[in-house]
């Protein structure tokens, strides 16, 4: 098969349920491309000496998980064809290593099917459901973790041949790079028909110098790669697409990050199915906006009203997105709530306030009543303030939502004026308005500086700069300070795990941004 041009990918893996035929299929398609086949059940067997079913009687499924990230680390780089076990990409860890330099293809299939198949297996049980619930149980369990980490979904419910010549053309179709001549030539391949479409959306969409150029070349070059972008208008100032770049160039994964700046939210969507977009991160104004046009938003989206986070499940299928489903969640609260945890900042039933009642505000809200806080939302417009805080209390309160200790959320939200901060005294202050790009602007005036004292947590959620007045001077004052970078290092960090089901550090993203 050789290295894809310019690409990279030598190696080709099969992943999913065991029921989906992952083995015979690695089998047909090794003997097909001529290249060696690994079964990594198979490995682990032969490095322990004892069958799998064994394994887990003797020394139980941790151990087998620990033996299964041996061999996976330990995979050839260079052509072959791997299948994997089914439940090795709920690590992150293996997802990463099968993805370095890889196609992943995710073989799809049916709970009937594939119980129909693994019913006479010695396939050792996961859980203490009896057998057809378990099948079912574990397929939709593990169905988001096998589509971040895929390039390609592929209906399995079919003869193990029918399955692999699919996977031999979409591999022929993503290493032929599109040519001047394909295109004169009216060719109407897979490649020639996204790379059409992707110029048609995105011809005249504002862009950084040279940022199309280098998606169309992209295209050209890998018809079938994933491709990202941050949506948003303007969204030529965002460094989502750089910080993305960089880590597929490092994680050796076949994707690429642009710009999709749209006049409306429901272009963006047509955007998105149009060219088989694998994901689109949001911004404003469109993180409102877009949820009408997406098929379905998770919990934490729904509370806070927002999605800055789009996946398409029909990016994989060589169908050119046809067919796929938009799924839209919010990683805004969990880029508030990580920073706050990992700095040790004590807040179950710590007095919060948050200044700001807009998205960001929804966000850090959130974050803090799942974290237990004690939240107040005080605002310029103190109607937008109450609003919010009735939103909340009616999302996670009356809503039954659960803390991130799994108990239900119960203080509710209050809100009010700006000037009650030095009345509440708080234990953290998080600033969600933009007051603060500028140097001399602070959100927290002279008559409540009072509130900065030592112990006091300051975030603030304005990233440019990095250093605002209100962190300057909270950090004079003894507090513990928290930039926005840190939420977007960590927004982007989680988003990073939705779309291609890798964990990245947040020191690596630190140090890319810096
Ligand atoms: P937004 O929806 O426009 O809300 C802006 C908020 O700021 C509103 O509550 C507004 O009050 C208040 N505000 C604006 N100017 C003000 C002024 N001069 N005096 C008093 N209040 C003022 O914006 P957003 O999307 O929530 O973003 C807020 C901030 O968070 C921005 O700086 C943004 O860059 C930052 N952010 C950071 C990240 C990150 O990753 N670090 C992510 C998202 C957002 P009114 O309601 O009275 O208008």
């Amino acid at each position: 098969m050789g290295k894809f041009e310019g690409g990279g990918i030598i190696r080709v893996v099969l992943t999913g349920f065991r029921g989906s035929g992952k083995t015979t299929v690695g089998g047909i398609l090794a003997d097909r491309l001529g290249q060696p086949f690994i079964d990594t059940d198979s490995e682990i067997e032969n490095k322990s000496g004892m069958p799998i079913e064994e394994i887990f009687k003797e020394y139980g499924e941790a151990h087998f998980r620990n033996l299964e990230r041996e061999v996976i680390a330990s995979l050839p780089e260079s052509d072959c064809v791997v299948a994997t076990g089914g439940g090795c990409v709920q690590s992150a860890e293996n997802a990463a290593n099968l993805r370095h330099d890889s196609l992943v293809f995710f073989l799809d299939v049916s709970p009937d099917v594939s119980y129909g198949r693994i019913s006479e297996s010695s396939r050792p049980a996961l859980t203490d459901k009896d057998p057809v619930d378990e099948v079912k149980y574990l397929i939709n369990l593990r169905y988001p973790a096998y589509l971040r980490s895929s390039d390609f979904r592929i209906d399995a419910d079919r003869e193990a041949g029918a399955v692999a010549d699919d996977i031999v053309r979409i591999i022929a179709d993503a290493a032929t790079p599109v040519s001047d001549s394909d295109i004169a030539a009216g060719e109407d391949s897979a490649g020639v028909l996204r790379y059409r479409e992707v110029l048609r959306s995105f011809s005249g969409v504002p862009m950084p110098e040279r940022k199309s150029e280098q998606l169309f070349s992209y295209v050209r070059k890998h018809p079938l790669g994933s491709i990202c972008a941050i949506a948003g208008r303007p969204s030529g100032h965002s460094r989502t697409p750089y910080l993305f770049n960089t880590i597929f160039e490092r994680y050796g994964i076949p994707a690429h990050c642009t710009y999709l700046e749209k006049e409306t939210a429901g272009d963006v969507a047509d955007t998105v199915r149009s060219c088989g977009l694998r994901a689109v991160s949001v911004t404003i104004p469109f993180k409102e906006e877009i949820i009408p046009y997406l098929d379905e938003i998770n919990e934490d989206a729904r509370a806070i009203g927002a999605v800055n986070t789009v996946f398409n499940t029909g990016n994989m299928s060589n169908t050119g997105g046809a067919g796929g489903r938009l799924l839209g969640s919010n990683t805004d609260w969990y880029g508030v709530m990580k920073p706050l945890v990992e700095s040790g900042v004590k807040v179950k039933s710590k007095k919060a306030v948050v200044i700001g009642a807009g998205g960001a505000s929804r966000a850090a809200v959130y974050a803090l009543m799942k974290l237990g806080a004690d939240v107040t939302v005080v605002n310029r417009t103190v109607g937008r303030a109450e609003k919010l805080a009735a939103d909340m209390n009616a999302s996670l309160i009356e809503g039954g939502c659960l803390q991130t200790d799994g108990k239900p959320v119960e203080i509710p939200c209050k809100a009010g004026e700006i000037e009650m901060l030095r009345e509440i005294m708080p234990d953290i202050i998080i600033n969600a308005t933009s007051i603060g790009m500028r140097a001399e602007d602070t959100p927290v005036d002279r008559e409540n500086r009072v509130c900065l004292r030592k112990g006091v947590c300051v975030f603030d959620l304005v990233y440019t700069p990095p250093v605002t007045r209100l962190l300057f001077e909270a950090r004079t004052a003894g507090c513990t300070v928290i930039s926005g970078v840190e939420m977007f290092v960590y927004q982007a960090a989680e988003q990073l795990f939705r779309y291609f089901g890798i964990r990245v550090d947040a020191d690596e993203i630190r140090n890319i941004l810096r």
